[in-house]
């Protein structure tokens, strides 16, 4: 059973969820530069890539029409739709990961982070929060987001700033690189504790 073989392998599913527009893809990508042996997961959407975003590492763009049939096949472990737009993470990435003992990161939103903490109970899950939601608006407008966007991107993270509660760790986002530090050592001090469990099973 691949449950079975995934609590096995002792390997780590991680969690990093929070507002649009908070940071979580910057904090990802300083993560993943740093020495921490973490697998990214691409997850699929339905919705147009930005002028910078790359199919296939930032998300795997797909149609409506793929979604559904992909859906249909059962090929996904969560999804959800955000903003109009879907998203969803595939099964078989995150499973045979787990399996295979490579620790794993999830960048979704809170609906898709309540379904991975049934699916995996051992999941940490992490919020970044921003400092405010007139911050939020700030940066939105920084980035030249669309003033009625804005708006409604705003109730979204009000929405999911009350989700905040049902995650272990809660990081408010002052400042990017003491964030990128704050959420390292949390997966850093994860791996640490797991791997002093392995070492002291084997003795
Ligand atoms: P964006 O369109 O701004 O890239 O993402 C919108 C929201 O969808 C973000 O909160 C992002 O974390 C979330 N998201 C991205 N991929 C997935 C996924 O596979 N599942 C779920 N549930 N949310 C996702």
């Amino acid at each position: 059973m691949v449950e079975k073989a995934v609590s096995d392998s002792q390997a780590l599913l991680f969690v990093l969820s929070g507002p649009s527009g908070v940071g979580k893809d910057t904090i990802l990508s300083e993560l993943l530069k740093t020495d921490l042996k973490i697998r990214k997961c691409v997850t699929y959407t339905t919705r147009s890539p930005r002028p910078t975003e790359i199919d296939g590492v930032d998300y795997k763009f797909i149609t409506l029409e793929e979604f559904n049939r992909l859906k249909e096949e059962g090929a996904f472990l969560e999804w959800a739709e955000v903003g109009g737009n879907f998203y969803a993470t595939p099964k078989d990435f995150v499973e045979e990961k787990l399996k295979n003992g490579e620790d794993v990161i999830l960048k979704i939103d809170v609906q898709g982070a309540m379904r991975v903490k049934e699916l995996f109970p051992n999941a940490i899950l992490i919020f970044i929060a921003p400092p405010s939601l007139e911050e939020l608006r700030q940066r939105m407008e920084k980035r030249g987001t669309p003033p009625e966007e804005i708006e409604r991107r705003l109730k979204i993270a009000e929405r999911e700033m009350d989700m905040a509660k049902h995650y272990q760790f809660l990081i408010v986002n002052n400042e990017l690189l003491e964030t990128v530090e704050k959420v390292y050592r949390i997966i850093k001090e994860a791996q640490n504790k797991r791997d002093a469990g392995r070492e002291s099973a084997a003795k």
